[in-house]
């Protein structure tokens, strides 16, 4: 049945045989706002972003929460007010940066294919830096902001030709990813930006991939990385911030033992000291690793579904919802929310939602003692799930709450098929 507590994710706990984010047992939540529902602790992404504000104290830096993990209003503002900036890839991640209060120059612009007008809107309110990925798109930023009579703060981004060790689709920092510009283009292109009357270089980036549970790849990026601002440097053009990415991983399945983040910048800083870059301004993006392992969804068993070669329990959620599983194989464990009693039998069941496709699992050969209107909770579910969901099948997307402590905020409500069909027209 349950899992031991010391396997739950922090903040997350059985209390009296029931699962509980921090003082809310999950059960109350799904009785008065259904299921699928999303349940965030604030305090977990709060410890989260404390390892890093730990990690990095007494050093000139920002870190930059990359919305796209999670963008819910509630969450961004949770961060913002704790300090931290935003690394957006889109004007819309533009737009809700806004909308909770962001100071602008805390706001760092990533992705490889900016349009022209998301350029305008992000000079127009004055973003601390973009985050430029090709030659190709210097040259359109620098046309951009001379129309606007400005110069665009930027940075390169480098592709440090490292092997993060993770999923293929999640790994960005190898010559044969889209992103990035190559290390032997790099003086070149710092050069020719140096050179553009549009830009003003203040520093330069890396990403190497997500959820990266080992130092090594990061200390590997960090060295190809200061190469390049050595080089950049005697070139004649100097780097104001050293900007790390994020990609660290989170513990899945109870034992992927990522570092934590603290110590993980511990030995990156030591490594900057040592090359004589210590005094530079380090800023990061981390996503996954500030909520993914605060979140948990919950669903409702629907059916038992006893099969020759498969045992299928079939839940409420999909991989609209979840769509890690079906994506990338991704793991989540799955705990009921009141255990039953150890079920004899010891069966073992694929835990499928409803949506028509083979590829809608969400965990497979769970040993689960449940019934029919159980609930279970699908746990680190906090980053690169609800804003990845999709309303395949016409399904709404999940609800979403916020627990603080023995509160619970709803943060989104479920969406409704008129919300869905609003924009549609009949012939
Ligand atoms: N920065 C950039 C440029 C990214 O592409 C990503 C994720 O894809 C992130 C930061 C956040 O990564 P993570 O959620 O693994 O920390």
């Amino acid at each position: 049945t349950g899992l031991p507590d010391s396997t739950l994710p922090p903040f997350f706990s059985y209390q009296d045989q029931a699962l509980h984010a921090e003082g809310v047992p999950l059960q109350r939540l799904a009785e008065e706002h259904g299921t699928p529902l999303f349940v965030y602790s604030r305090a977990a992404i709060l410890d989260a972003l404390a390892a890093y504000q730990r990690g990095l104290a007494g050093r000139e830096h920002l870190i930059c929460y990359a919305v796209k993990a999670n963008s819910s209003l509630a969450i961004l503002q949770t961060l913002v007010q704790a300090g931290c900036g935003l690394d957006i890839v889109s004007g819309g991640e533009l737009e809700r940066a806004l909308a909770v209060g962001v100071s602008p120059d805390k706001i760092i612009f990533s992705g490889v294919g900016k349009t022209r007008a998301e350029m305008r809107q992000a000079l127009q309110v004055g973003i601390g830096c973009f985050n430029v990925e090709s030659r190709a798109e210097l040259d359109v930023l620098d046309e951009v902001a001379r129309e606007m009579g400005q110069r665009a703060p930027v940075s390169v981004r480098v592709n440090p030709n490292v092997d993060a060790k993770t999923h293929p689709y999640i790994s960005t920092g190898l010559k044969g990813n889209k992103f990035g510009i190559a290390q032997e283009d790099v003086v070149e292109t710092y050069r020719h930006a140096a050179a553009c009357a549009g830009l003003r270089v203040v520093g330069i980036d890396c990403h190497i991939g997500s959820q990266i549970t080992q130092t090594g790849p990061y200390l590997d990026a960090m060295d190809r990385v200061l190469d390049a601002v050595e080089s950049i440097e005697a070139a004649g053009v100097k780097i104001e911030h050293i900007d790390f990415g994020g990609g660290l991983g989170i513990d899945y399945q109870g034992n992927d033992n990522p570092p934590a983040a603290d110590a993980l910048w511990q030995a990156l800083l030591q490594r900057l000291d040592a090359r004589g870059f210590g005094d530079r301004k380090i800023c990061i993006e981390p996503g996954r690793s500030l909520v993914g392992n605060a979140g948990a969804c919950l669903t409702e068993v629907l059916f038992l579904k006893p099969g020759e070669q498969k045992n299928f329990l079939i839940v409420d959620a999909a991989m609209n919802d979840l769509p890690r599983p079906a994506m990338y194989q991704a793991f989540h464990r799955i705990v009921p929310v009141q255990p039953r009693a150890a079920d004899a039998s010891g069966t073992v069941w694929d835990v499928v939602g409803p949506v028509c496709e083979s590829g809608d699992w969400i965990g497979r050969d769970r040993a689960l003692a449940v019934h029919s209107g159980d609930l279970l909770a699908v746990l680190s579910a906090g980053a690169y799930c609800m804003s990845m969901a999709s309303n395949y099948n016409t399904r709404g997307r999940a609800a979403e709450m916020l627990v603080d402590g023995t509160q619970a905020h709803l943060i989104r409500a479920r969406e409704s098929v008129a919300d869905q069909t609003r924009l549609e027209r009949l012939l």
